[in-house]
């Protein structure tokens, strides 16, 4: 089986690689071009490159690394959700989202995940392996090419699919070196967002390796009681060493960083979590998205009714927090973290 990743290959390994194989240096520099300006996802359409060269990519390297499985669109257009697969059958999940002014893409960074938390289909269905650097450039090069097939561009990558970034930290960080990298994609670091559980080391790596990206922590609740039912991470690590490592993050980078709350009917949204929260925040130079769940088949719980977002909302505006309610998209194409994986898992033990 080929197993050369050429989207986990930065500029540097790809001219290393074309010494190993008797080509001159400049052929790196066009077969970056053709992955990352000309989004071609076919050697055959690289036609300044010899074919002998061709032939030798074909062999060692699988080209595009993801296959496509299936394909969800909303119905209103804004968004698609696409079931991935790679080499070794592992599948996993990349959306689009489609706004007026910007076009997104949600990557995965790991198969499964290992954290379990309770409001995510992906969570329960465990952990099976990291994704690769190039898994990871490989899915923002799926939807960039899907994006300019309809004459669009992306303009944003978000880490807020299946896994959690910062447990494989350096196939992360490998990973939007490369999408940053000016010679490629050039996506600017303000237009990347990582987003974690509220891992600790990780955040504070992070800070350390001060990459200009933006980071965002799912919070979903302000004391450790309810968070640790709903983030069991929060054992490990509870709010004030999550708030610490923020601090961090925010003093070393100078960003705000953004809290995402999954606002769930009777569970979290009560008025006064809204001013717990509030006095968690108070201070900080930060953002938070209130979200409305997303239903799934396998729980009870509801997304918290619009007048308790609104309340929720109104008491953290009131304490001066900046607090934007997130529109729910694609929720009839199973919107949320991992489930049309876990749709299709379900299917399979059928
Ligand atoms: S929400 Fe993210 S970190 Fe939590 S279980 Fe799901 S994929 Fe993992």
């Amino acid at each position: 089986m080929s197993s050369l990743e050429l989207s986990g290959m930065d500029l540097g390994q790809l001219r290393q690689q074309m010494l190993e194989w008797q080509q001159p240096a400049y052929r790196a520099g066009q077969l970056y071009g053709w992955i990352y300006k000309s989004l071609v996802a076919d050697y055959s359409a690289m036609h300044n490159l010899p074919a002998g060269l061709r032939a030798q990519l074909a062999a060692s390297a699988s080209w595009p690394l993801l296959q496509v499985v299936e394909t969800l669109d909303a119905a209103d257009g804004s968004s698609t959700k696409a079931l991935l697969r790679a080499a070794d059958g592992q599948t996993i999940e990349t959306v689009i989202l489609r706004y007026p002014e910007r076009n997104t893409v949600c990557i995965s960074s790991q198969v499964g995940c290992a954290l379990g938390c309770v409001l995510c289909a992906t969570g329960q269905a465990g952990f099976i392996r990291d994704l690769s650097a190039g898994e990871m450039v490989a899915q923002v090069l799926y939807a960039a090419r899907a994006l300019r097939q309809e004459g669009r561009q992306l303009t944003n990558v978000v880490l807020m699919g299946m896994g959690e970034p910062l447990l494989n930290y350096e196939a992360a960080c490998q990973a939007l070196n490369i999408i940053m990298d000016p010679a490629g994609l050039g996506m600017g670091a303000r237009r990347i967002t990582l987003s974690t559980a509220g891992v600790v080391p990780g955040i504070r790596r992070l800070a350390e390796d001060n990459l200009g990206i933006k980071l965002a922590i799912s919070l979903h609740a302000p004391n450790d009681t309810l968070r640790a039912q709903l983030i069991p991470l929060n054992r490990k690590y509870p709010l004030a060493s999550v708030i610490a490592a923020v601090h961090e993050f925010i003093s070393k980078t100078s960003r705000r960083v953004t809290f995402e709350y999954v606002m769930v009917d009777g569970i979290n949204d009560s008025p006064a979590l809204a001013y717990e929260t509030a006095e968690l925040l108070r201070g900080l130079f930060c953002h938070v998205n209130l979200i409305g769940l997303y239903p799934t088949e396998r729980s009870a719980w509801r997304g918290s009714s619009d007048e308790a977002i609104l309340d929720f909302q109104a008491v953290l505006l009131e304490a001066r927090i900046p607090t934007t309610i997130r529109v729910r998209r694609g929720e009839e194409i199973t919107g949320g973290c991992g489930q049309l994986r876990f749709r299709e898992l379900s299917d399979d033990d059928d």
